[in-house]
């Protein structure tokens, strides 16, 4: 913990690639750890666009219960305490993750490459609006239609959907620009956002915090293994 210290304190310009292992504290559970999202079968396809397309229900059968851990969920020690790094470093953060934590732990700069949950868009007639107008429907589990007779789809990237482009731009130029890149909680294993780390420049140290193993790891300057709110929790 206290080379992670020094290694920020050395650093200008930081960039935090996260992942939702920085968010599972909160309640949220990830995709591939042994209580992941996806050691149910039954979630395997609900991130896929063609079969939500093909019928949106069981996804918001699944978001029903998801709103619900969503609502509860708190920023963690690692969300706060890279938001508290604004105060003496320039920081951007690059999210996997779809929760909005780092913006409610009040981080400034937040590229989001897989979308958000706060607004949903009509599939038929793209009519936009905040999610939360369509929460009372969403907590019954049932699909929210627009009056055009298409279902809403909230804004966060479907495997089969390309990334946001703005976002993915900001976040390739940040990385390229970072002197330290620090992944917080993502098994690296998800393309294209798993493929940012290869736009850090040469002489930018990367360090890798994460309960498991990850395919970056020999690459890496410096590797924690563990909890991020345990190894966060006093970096100022
Ligand atoms: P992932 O599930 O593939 O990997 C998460 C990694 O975090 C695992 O390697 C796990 O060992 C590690 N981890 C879990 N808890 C941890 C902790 N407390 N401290 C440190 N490490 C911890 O997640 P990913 O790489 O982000 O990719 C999955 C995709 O799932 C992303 O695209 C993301 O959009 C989406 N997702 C987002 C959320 C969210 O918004 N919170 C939740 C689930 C999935």
């Amino acid at each position: 913990m206290n080379t992670l210290q020094n290694r920020l304190d050395e650093a200008g310009r930081i960039v935090f690639l996260t992942g939702a292992g920085i968010s599972t504290e909160s309640g949220i559970p990830d995709f591939r750890s042994a209580n992941g999202l996806y050691s149910d079968p039954a979630n395997l396809n609900i991130f896929d666009i063609s079969a939500f397309l093909a019928d949106p229900r069981p996804f918001y059968r699944f978001a029903a219960r998801f709103l619900k851990v969503m609502e509860n969920a708190l920023p963690t020690r690692a969300h706060r305490a890279i938001a508290r790094l604004q105060g003496s470093h320039d920081v951007t953060v690059v999210t996997q993750n779809i929760d909005d934590l780092h913006q409610r732990a009040g981080s400034r700069t937040v590229w989001s490459v897989h979308g958000t949950l706060a607004f949903s868009r009509c599939v038929k007639c793209g009519h936009r609006l905040a999610t939360s107008e369509l929460h009372p429907i969403i907590r019954r589990g049932e699909v929210p239609y627009h009056a055009c007779g298409g279902f809403y789809k909230p804004e966060v990237t479907f495997f089969g959907e390309s990334l946001p482009q703005t976002d993915w731009l900001n976040s390739q130029k940040a990385i390229e620009e970072a002197d330290l890149l620090c992944v917080v909680g993502s098994s690296l294993v998800v393309y294209p956002a798993a493929a940012l780390p290869g736009y850090r420049r040469r002489g930018c140290t990367l360090v890798i915090v994460n309960r498991e193993p990850t395919p970056l790891d020999p690459e890496a300057d410096l590797v924690i293994r563990g909890d991020a709110g345990e190894i966060f929790k006093n970096i100022k």
